[in-house]
């Protein structure tokens, strides 16, 4: 990581076990964005088959790429504190300027169109064959994820039970 490289997976997956052997992940864990890739998921799915382990569930929150785009780029983040709105769901009270220091606020360049549409096609040459790797597992859920927040949670939930 020092040399600016990309960490091996089973590195990753290494470190990321022996988090979860803690005591807080004892009753179960989520993983938020991991694994990303096919060879990802198959050195978690090796390593927890040595553990007497395995994924439980897989969740799919679907939102389609137009709505991505459009959620990205409604986002305005302050320059100087780093408080986040959004134009539609959490707007500040003067447009343009940040309701806790008054300064400006931008769209930065990770939310602008052009780059949410590159991350996008990251997704989808590396990430969505994921779906269909864990619905042959039997344990993928899927959960609609254009709909409003806590109900996206409440579904969640009731996955994990
Ligand atoms: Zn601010």
């Amino acid at each position: 990581m020092d040399q600016g490289q990309l960490v091996p997976d089973e590195l990753t997956v290494k470190i990321l076990l022996d988090r979860v052997a803690q005591e807080d992940c004892k009753n179960g864990y989520v993983l938020d964005g991991f694994p990303r890739t096919i060879p990802q998921a198959e050195v978690l799915d090796k390593a927890l088959t040595e553990l007497g382990e395995a994924v439980d569930y897989a969740i799919n929150v679907d939102v389609p790429d137009e709505n991505i785009v459009k959620r990205m780029g409604g986002r305005r983040a302050c320059v100087s504190c780093g408080a986040t709105y959004h134009l539609e769901h959490i707007p500040p009270k003067t447009e343009g300027i940040c309701d806790r220091c008054g300064k400006e606020l931008v769209l930065r360049d990770d939310d602008k169109p052009e780059t949410v549409s590159k991350r996008l096609q990251v997704y989808h040459e590396q990430t969505q064959p994921l779906i269909d790797f864990y619905g042959a597992k039997g344990v993928l859920k899927e959960v609609d994820g254009t709909r409003e927040m806590n109900e996206v949670f409440d579904a969640i939930g009731k996955i994990l039970g």
